[in-house]
């Protein structure tokens, strides 16, 4: 039952805009609009989630497409920080434009380009499970006697033939390297939750005993390369997504901020989570932006 209600709440709530249904619900936990001016002094850039902040699915969410155009009037720094690894950067930013967005390409931080620079500098030749569509997109790269497996969320083609592939190449290198665009659990399909590349990980770090190095959210790592590129130190940047844990935890590991919003995959229970506590907590990205560009 309670399976069958969550169910039709997903796509209920996935098929309108969830950030009027967030918003109406839970107004009465906002903080006082001093909180909130204060959790945002000293913040000079910002790195933002896709999905959960920008857009649900195909639906763009109430007020990004007009903050986004007040940072870059204000020239206040931002870039996109996504684990998204089943499109190629293209095709993310063709989906944001024809939702009204106007990013360039330079704005996007996405697992899979910065791998393709990580393994360039670092001459690793990886061992790919990732989806068909983006093996293009690690066109340059050797992948000629492999010394690494490099995992990203390959969807339908999580076989146990190709599982079994990577297991096999790990235990046959010398120094076993296993890469892993970003760790998720899951994420909101189209259809409903859907098992992210991070479950998979685990089961070759438990059959091989080799640990991954995670490149996307939440590694430091990750973070580091987009706050860098926007010439800024870590105390400088707040990350604003929908996921506490990966979002907002794994900025503030970082050292930055982390602004959680009531959109997207956002739960009440995040505002009570065990480990991470998020500096603001916010209605939307919009309202974010508010209180940085008028504080
Ligand atoms: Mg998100």
């Amino acid at each position: 039952m309670i399976v069958q209600f969550e169910s039709i709440f997903f796509r209920q709530a996935h098929s309108r805009s969830l950030n009027s249904f967030f918003a109406a619900v839970y107004t009465s936990h906002k903080r006082p609009l001093t909180t909130m001016a204060n959790s945002v002094e000293g913040v000079k850039g910002l790195l933002i989630d896709i999905s959960g902040v920008l857009k649900n699915g195909d639906i763009v969410i109430d007020g990004s497409v007009e903050a986004i155009k007040k940072l870059r009037q204000a020239n206040f720094p931002f870039r996109l920080v996504t684990n998204e690894t089943l499109k190629p950067r293209k095709t993310i930013l063709e989906t944001l434009a024809m939702m009204s967005y106007d990013f360039t390409a330079n704005e996007l931080f996405s697992p899979v380009p910065c791998c393709v620079d990580v393994l360039k500098k670092e001459n690793l030749r990886p061992h790919l499970l990732v989806h068909p569509r983006m093996v293009p997109e690690f066109d340059g790269v050797d992948t000629k006697d492999p010394n690494c497996v490099v995992v990203a969320d390959a969807y339908d083609h999580f076989t146990f033939e190709n599982l079994n592939n990577c297991f096999r190449k790990l235990l046959d290198m010398d120094k076993p390297i296993l890469i892993s665009l970003g760790i998720g659990k899951y994420y909101m399909d189209d259809d409903g939750l859907a098992l992210d590349v991070g479950g998979f990980t685990k089961c070759l770090e438990y059959a091989t005993g080799v640990a991954p190095r995670i490149i996307g959210k939440p590694s430091s790592e990750y973070f580091m390369m987009a706050a860098s590129d926007m010439k800024l130190n870590p105390n400088e940047v707040m990350m604003v997504g929908d996921d506490v844990l990966h979002d907002v935890g794994g900025a503030q590991a970082a050292g930055m901020k982390g602004a959680l919003v009531r959109t997207g995959k956002y739960k009440k229970s995040d505002e009570n989570h065990p480990t991470v506590k998020p500096d603001i907590v916010v209605d939307n990205l919009a309202q974010v932006v508010g209180y940085l560009l008028n504080p």
